[in-house]
């Protein structure tokens, strides 16, 4: 039988399966040559290739407060590692380091392992103990610098500056607002020698130096914040509410010169914070805002004309609308309108909001700010709440004059009472003044933010004169300062209770106010979410002026505001103030602390003191102002004083019968007149 020849297809396969074998066998011989006899070429090819570009660490720019102080800063610290190629012996550079790093040389030998390459060893290590090591000349060991965040004030501002994670990203607060500005950008570095030579240590060419970020200097003042955190402590101390808050804004300027939160957190520690801990509830957090929103829809009537200095209502202790009663805490008779703000006449509000119409009311208070966020830098702002007109029910206007059926954030109150301290004008609250170069050249400057001109100045100024009653004698008296003038509002809200109503016993109480009365400097709030303690005490008046006054004192103080309580420009202002008043208030003037301090008991017993027996004026021209002073509280006076120096004028004159007010208007001027 004739073997059957082989078909040429079958013979081409065979061929082609005798090839790939063969390829397959080079292969194998080929990985392991490449896996075994030459290991240790390849891994230290590939160790070269792994290092021969780096990314060179960039500082990130600082925070600054307005004078300098470091708020958030990038320090030096430095890694270790061992550079395998170049090690003599592992056990003995342990040896070395081990005498200053925090580790035992087996932890340094095990951390090693038997890998090749560049190892990480230690991380964030000072430069004092890196510097050290630099000493020590350990062959393989290698040093590289790199910066972390650190925030040497701690807890200072921490609801607003935020922090930097792990690959220094701004995650929150201002360091995420400006992550960007801040971050500066990374440099690039190569291998300068990338051939296989075994010998010479590994030197690198730097090729894009790393840029540092800007920074940011803010207008947060650290006294001032300082002030606000150590007062809103003895708050929470004293009364354990759920959070607080505190801001300063310069109303002429719109800076923010310290915004204080509680709850808050150590920003060098900020992953063991509750992210509740760390909102910035200034601009978060919104609440009823309560009798503080009376003086917007005072100034609505006053704008629509509904209302002025003529016009009174009557306080019998509540006041009926549309079925529902509105109670007053007390019966306050017949009320204008400042003495509707000085008392916060519930009845006079509710017949004010009906002078008014809802969509002029609607747009006083939107003129205000309120129902938009203020703009001011940060991550996240609320808006409020404040409905427009077609959502209101017939007893929506009454209840936003009294500050219900709306809410509001901290930061959007302390703008709109800027606008009247400033003379009618919303400006956007702000943070940030510049940004520098990483050589401190000014890069950018941030200026005074007109919004809107909301009210005339005329107006503006009898506003701030009725907050200035509601201290002078009105339910915030506790707010006062003895060197200083004072106007502000007190506010006790009743928290809404999401199933409808109010509560009763939970209340937010807090004082907006202004800082000398008469020519503002700082609007401040200082408000309280649910303080605990006895019902009756828990009112903003009691809770809140105090520390106010506190904080406000201590602030004009430090910012070297001339005091304008000397019974000069403040006497005038008084005056005028209580005479629009009606007769209930019973002294034009009181006079001050100062000087039953600083008299004496004979003064008491001069002969001009027995003028009153006379009845009649006693003479107190060319006197000083302190011996007018003495002289009139002798005689058992009244006095309104104005100007400065000794006195040129009085009336009535001296030794005309003393009138029944037995009030006298005394006029001083630095020079005695001729
Ligand atoms: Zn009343």
């Amino acid at each position: 039988m004739k073997r059957r020849a082989m078909h040429p297809r079958i013979i081409r396969a065979l061929s082609l399966l005798a090839f790939f074998s063969l390829l397959l066998v080079l292969f194998a011989f080929r990985l392991v040559h490449l896996q075994v006899f030459q290991h240790k070429e390849w891994a230290l090819r590939s160790t070269k290739n792994h290092v021969s570009k780096r990314v060179l660490d960039m500082k990130r720019g600082n925070i600054y407060d307005r004078n300098g102080v470091e708020l958030a800063i990038s320090v030096d610290t430095w890694s270790v590692f061992i550079f395998t190629r170049e090690l003599k012996s592992l056990p003995e550079a342990a040896n070395l380091l081990s005498t200053v790093l925090p580790m035992t040389r087996e932890e340094i030998i095990s951390k090693a392992g038997d890998r090749s390459g560049y190892i990480p060893i230690y991380k964030d290590l000072a430069p004092n103990l890196a510097m050290k090591i630099q000493q020590l000349d350990i062959p393989g060991v290698n040093l590289e610098s790199h910066y972390r965040r650190y925030y040497p004030q701690k807890r200072l501002a921490a609801n607003l500056i935020g922090f930097t994670g792990t690959e220094k990203t701004g995650l929150e607060g201002l360091e995420m607002l400006f992550d960007k500005t801040l971050r500066g950008y990374p440099g690039l570095a190569v291998q300068e020698d990338i051939s296989l030579s075994e010998s010479g240590p590994a030197k690198m060419r730097v090729i894009t130096p790393p840029m540092g970020g800007s920074n940011i200097h803010l207008t947060i003042d650290t006294f001032i914040q300082h002030t606000l955190e150590s007062e809103l402590a003895q708050l929470v101390k004293q009364y354990d509410p759920i959070d607080a808050t505190a801001i300063v804004m310069d109303p002429n300027n719109g800076e923010i010169l310290g915004l204080a939160c509680f709850p808050s957190y150590d920003i060098n520690n900020f992953g063991e914070a509750k992210p509740e801990n760390r909102r910035n509830r200034s601009v978060t957090d919104i609440f009823e805002p309560g009798s503080c929103i009376k003086i917007f829809a005072v100034a609505s009537a006053i704008e629509n004309r509904k209302a002025d200095h003529g016009t009174r209502f009557y306080c019998r202790g509540f006041a009926e609308i549309n079925g529902r009663r509105v109670r007053c805490h007390g019966a306050h008779g017949l009320v204008d309108l400042d003495k509707a703000i000085s008392e916060s006449c519930n009845a006079s509000m509710v017949q004010i909001s009906q002078l008014i119409e809802p969509a002029q009311l609607y747009r006083t208070y939107k003129n205000f700010g309120f129902g938009e966020p203020t703009g001011i830098e940060v991550v996240t702002e609320s808006n409020g709440i404040f409905k427009p007109p077609s959502r209101w029910s017939g007893f929506s206007a009454t209840s936003l004059s009294i500050g219900q059926e709306m809410a509001v954030t901290g930061m959007q109150l302390v703008q709109a009472y800027s606008a009247i301290a400033n003379g009618g004008t919303l400006l956007k609250p702000r943070l940030i003044r510049r940004i520098s170069s990483p050589d401190s050249e000014i890069r950018q400057e941030f200026k005074r933010e007109e919004v809107r001109k909301i009210l005339p100045a005329d107006t503006a100024r009898w506003l701030r004169r009725m907050l200035m009653g509601v201290v002078e004698g009105g339910t915030g008296s506790q707010a006062a300062l003895e060197n200083y003038t004072v106007g502000g509002k007190t506010s006790t809200a009743q928290k809404a209770n999401p199933k409808g109503g109010y509560f009763n016993e939970k209340v937010v109480v807090s004082f907006i106010g202004m800082a000398p009365a008469l020519d503002p400097r700082i609007v401040l709030l200082v408000a309280v979410n649910e303080p605990k303690g006895d019902e009756k005490t828990l009112y903003g008046g009691k809770v809140t002026a105090r520390p106010f006054a506190n904080i406000a004192d201590r602030i004009l103080k430090y910012l070297k505001v001339a005091p304008d309580r000397s019974l000069t420009a403040a006497a005038r202002e008084r005056q005028l103030l209580q005479l629009q008043h009606s007769s209930e208030k019973k002294e034009i003037i009181n006079l001050p602390n100062m000087l039953s301090s600083a008299s004496s008991a004979k003064d008491l017993t001069t002969p001009a003191a027995k003028l009153a027996t006379n009845e009649a004026v006693p003479n107190l021209q060319g006197k000083s102002l302190r011996q007018a002073m003495q002289l009139v509280k002798s005689l058992e006076l009244k006095a309104v004083f104005e100007g400065n120096g000794v006195v040129i004028k009085q009336s009535p004159q001296p030794g005309k019968p003393l009138p029944e007010s037995k009030i006298l208007m005394i006029t001083l001027s630095p020079e005695p007149e001729n």
